[in-house]
């Protein structure tokens, strides 16, 4: 299900085994929320050798529903992944309020924001969307607080983690699938503490770590998971939800995450950020108009062999799709080649330095 492989100081490296091959970690999913990584097939992900994604239950029960989907045969077979994929619950979408009618003990009632209807969405339903989508990786319904929130609201929002998690577990059936629950507590450390505690007893498959990167400083950010992580069992999969920023994956990974998922890095390709070695830039910048060079010098991926950044520029200036899709693939690649370089490193015990250097240039922020 789940090997360390390596170890450097906190920095893990693993192999997360599931119904669709095997996961190296630490590990970068794309974002496929309604069934597609924005812009490109699912081939073109294979072939970039991307291990796994994550896509949306709540979303793709909304549209095209369920059914639909169960008649294609699964998630994998409807959008043609034979690779790992996670789906992720329908915890995240409350924090957009146009989703959200309420929130009871009995679950979440969601408004579609496509036609207004209203969905009741109980861990039990969850889990039974899950089923019909067969994913590899089952996430529960979480309840996930907006950010600033006060400690109150917190303390009834992770009771009601835990006890949506322990319902999840019980109607959990499919067991070709895994279960991960999510550790909630906003920045308050004695809820992060509860919420793990209580989680990890129940014992899950993997932990997901949720309601991070929506409002709260970097630093408290990082503070969190150091205290979070290590409550967290060693022999199984840590999930930090919703970052994808490369100075913060490497932190994370160097506290102990080893999954991370984000739509950052394909939605700053769709708006002209570029991903290199040396820090992102925007390539729609007047200086790239005559530069006939690829995207980034050294770099193997599909766009920096056939194309340049005077092309690339050219297409994001005039709106053309292509070049979303070749900035979205050049992203990828970065990050597909900042995780294999992480987990070499981690493996050679040499991750501290490695991160280092990479901070040096790039900085946190980056
Ligand atoms: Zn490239």
């Amino acid at each position: 299900m789940f090997e360390v492989v390596g170890e450097d100081e906190n920095a893990r490296a693993g192999k997360l085994h599931t119904a669709h091959g095997t996961v190296d970690t630490p590990c970068f999913m794309p974002v496929a929320t309604k069934g597609s990584v924005k812009t490109l097939s699912s081939d073109e992900l294979g072939d970039m050798d991307i291990e796994a994604i994550i896509s949306n239950a709540f979303v793709l029960y909304l549209k095209p529903g369920i059914d639909v989907i169960e008649k294609a045969g699964g998630l994998h077979r409807f959008m043609n992944w034979d690779r790992t994929l996670f789906t992720d619950s329908g915890g995240f979408q409350m924090l957009k309020k146009e989703f959200v009618f309420n929130v009871s003990e009995k679950g979440v009632m969601f408004r579609s924001p496509f036609d207004d209807t209203r969905h009741m969405f109980t861990p039990e339903k969850c889990v039974e969307v899950q089923e019909v989508l067969e994913s590899d990786v089952v996430m529960v319904l979480d309840d996930c607080p907006p950010y600033g929130k006060d400690h109150k609201h917190m303390r009834d929002s992770i009771m009601r983690t835990t006890n949506w998690a322990k319902r999840s577990k019980v109607a959990h059936k499919h067991k070709k699938q895994l279960l991960f629950a999510i550790v909630q507590g906003g920045v308050f450390r004695n809820l992060r503490e509860k919420s793990a505690t209580s989680l990890v007893e129940m014992d899950f498959d993997g932990y997901g770590i949720g309601g991070l990167s929506i409002g709260e400083t970097r630093k408290k950010m990082f503070e969190v998971l150091e205290y979070t992580l290590p409550l967290l069992p060693e022999e199984k999969p840590r999930y930090l939800m919703g970052v994808g920023s490369p100075g913060e994956l490497l932190e994370s990974i160097s506290l102990g995450v080893d999954i991370f998922d984000s739509a950052f890095p394909t939605r700053n390709a769709r708006h002209n950020a570029v991903y290199t070695w040396n820090g992102s830039y925007n390539i729609t910048r007047g200086k790239y108009t005559n530069d006939f060079s690829p995207l980034e010098e050294g770099c193997n991926c599909y766009a920096c062999q056939k194309y340049t950044r005077a092309y690339v520029r050219h297409l994001m200036v005039v709106y053309e799709m292509l070049g979303m899709r070749l900035i979205t693939i050049h992203n990828l690649h970065f990050l597909r080649e900042l995780m294999r370089k992480t987990r070499e490193t981690v493996l050679e015990n040499r991750f501290s330095k490695f991160k280092k250097e990479f901070n040096k240039i790039m900085g946190l922020c980056q």
